[in-house]
Order: C-alpha cells, then structure tokens, then sequence
C-alpha cells in the first residue's frame, strides 16, 4: 500500500491494479477481436403497428470472444468508449449493417447505434458516406440512434452535424427517450424522424398509471412534432395493447422477436406474421 497526500495508507490499491489490469487486457483483446473478424452482428425487427409488417432492424453488436465466450455489449461498449476503441468498432459496424442491408427488400429500414464518441470524432459524417456508397444502400434506409448524451458538450456542433446527415438523407433517432436530463430541449433543437421510448417506461405501461401517463405524453408529443415512435423492450401483449392504444408506431421486443442472425433477416421479413 502507498501513503497518500494525508498520510493515510490505502490498502485497497492491488484490487484497482487487478481491475485495470483486467480493463487493459479487454482493450487488447478488444483491438485484436476487430483485426481478428471476432465481431458479427444481430438484428432485432422493428414492427410497424400502422402497416402491420416490418419497417426495420436495429443493429446489435455481438462479441464471441475467445476465452470468456458470448460478451454482452454492456461490458465491453463502455471499455470500448473510454479507450477510444469504439470509433474504429463503431465504423465496422457502419459498414457492415449497410452491408447486410442493402440485400433486403427496399421498405425495410436499418438503424444503427452510434456512441458518443464516435459520433463527436472528426470525419464521422465520412465514415457514414463511404458506408453508404461502398455499399450502395439508399440513404434513406439507414437510420442511426443517438442518445441525448451527444448533445452533452456543445449543442450547435451537434445540431449542425445532425442537419449534414439529414441533408444526406439518413434518418435520425432519438434512443433511451426518457432516461436522460433535459429531453425536451433537445426535441427543439432538432427534427428527429423518431424517438425510441425506453424500456424502462415500457415495462410498466400496462399495471402502473404513471408510466403509462408517461408513454401517452411521449407518444402525444412526438406525433405533434411529426416525430415516430418505436416503444423498446415490448414483452407481453398486455403492453402491445396499451401502447396501440396510445397511438405508438411501431414496437420492438422480445414479444415480436429477439435480435436474430443476419442470415435469418430475409426469411422474418417474407413470413407472413402480426403482433
Ligand atoms: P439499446 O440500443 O437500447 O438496444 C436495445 C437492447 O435491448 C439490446 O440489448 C436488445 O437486445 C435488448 N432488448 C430488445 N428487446 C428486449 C426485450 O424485450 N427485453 C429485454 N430484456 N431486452 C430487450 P443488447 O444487444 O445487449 O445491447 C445493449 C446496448 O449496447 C444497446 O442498448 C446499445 O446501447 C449498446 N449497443 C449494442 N450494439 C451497439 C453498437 O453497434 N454500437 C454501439 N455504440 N452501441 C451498441
Ligand atoms: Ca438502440
Ligand atoms: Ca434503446
Ligand atoms: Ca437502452
């Protein structure tokens, strides 16, 4: 243990060496998964509740790492954004989803996570370019979900950037809606074609009244504002239910389906099914 500047020994030292330890080596491993080709991804269906079929897939990064096997993204994204690994990840997995997409039927969207920092790096707006071009998706067909985090350090660059990918034809989301701090100023701020209603509201829309008043006034707001709605994390028919009752466009959850395999895309989208 080391005395530190109040002379007090801090024993607890060799367990934060274990953990940085440990961060280090995932970002090795994390850096040898993207030369290696050890990540793939999974797309969940988006089911539009006004037409009755598939609007998109949102894609979803898979890990099978060597040792630990299947790692959730919720272990190693936030490694990830912290040593800076998510820009060079982040824009194979812009490449790949438009990729895999342009092989669907041309009304199935897909949408796109971008992190923070990946999206605030310098030459992003490229990035989504040459993955639209080396691909030959139609703009119009990728969508990318942001958090209100990026508007956390400088909110013109950001509205700025957010109009250049317009002007480009990709469509913009709004993810986690709800889970962040001031949300509303940000609807001001800019035009989102959608907002993605956290699955925190949608756990308890159908047995608690607030998260249901919730939902409603989300959903009112977002079709005042010309905006779609996407409720995440649907998981019983008693929260369909609720939310075609409440007007919300489309769904996403395990109800419907679990993100799938990208081979498995084209048959979800030419079965016939309803939710
Ligand atoms: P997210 O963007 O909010 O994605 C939705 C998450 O909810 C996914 O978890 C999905 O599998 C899960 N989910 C969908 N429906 C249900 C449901 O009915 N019940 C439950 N319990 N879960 C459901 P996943 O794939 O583990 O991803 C977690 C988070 O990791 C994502 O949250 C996103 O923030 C991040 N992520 C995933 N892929 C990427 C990526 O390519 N880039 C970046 N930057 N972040 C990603
Ligand atoms: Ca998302
Ligand atoms: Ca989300
Ligand atoms: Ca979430």
């Amino acid at each position: 243990a080391k005395q530190d500047g109040r002379g007090v020994f801090r024993f607890f030292e060799p367990a934060l060496d274990a953990a940085a330890r440990k961060r280090r080596q995932l970002e090795l491993d994390l850096r040898e998964a993207l030369q290696t080709g050890q990540f793939r991804l999974n797309f969940q269906p988006i089911f539009d509740l006004k037409s009755d079929r598939i609007s998109g897939f949102e894609a979803l990064l898979r890990w099978q790492h060597p040792e630990r096997g299947n790692m959730p993204p919720a272990e190693f994204i936030p490694v990830a954004e912290e040593t800076g690994m998510i820009i060079a990840i982040g824009e194979w997995v812009m490449h790949e989803a438009c990729r895999q997409a342009v092989k669907w039927p041309d009304h199935v969207r897909v949408a796109v996570n971008v992190s923070p920092l990946q999206f605030r790096a310098s030459g992003f707006a490229n990035v989504i370019f040459q993955a639209l071009s080396r691909s030959g998706l139609v703009h119009s067909r990728l969508e990318i979900e942001i958090t209100e985090s990026v508007f956390l350090e400088g909110e013109s660059a950001v509205v700025s950037l957010l109009h250049q990918l317009r002007a480009m034809g990709v469509r913009i989301a709004l993810d986690d809606f709800g889970t962040g701090y001031s949300s509303l100023s940000y609807l001001r701020s800019f035009p989102f074609d959608k907002i993605k209603i956290d699955k925190s509201f949608v756990d308890r829309v159908a047995n608690d009244t607030s998260s249901a008043a919730i939902v409603r006034a989300i959903v009112d707001l977002a079709t005042a504002l010309h905006m779609e709605t996407t409720a995440e994390g649907v998981e019983d028919d008693d929260q369909l239910a609720r939310l075609r009752g409440q007007g919300c466009s489309s769904i996403q959850g395990y109800l419907f389906s679990r993100p799938i395999e990208g081979d498995m895309v084209a048959a979800m989208i030419a079965s016939p099914m309803s939710a």
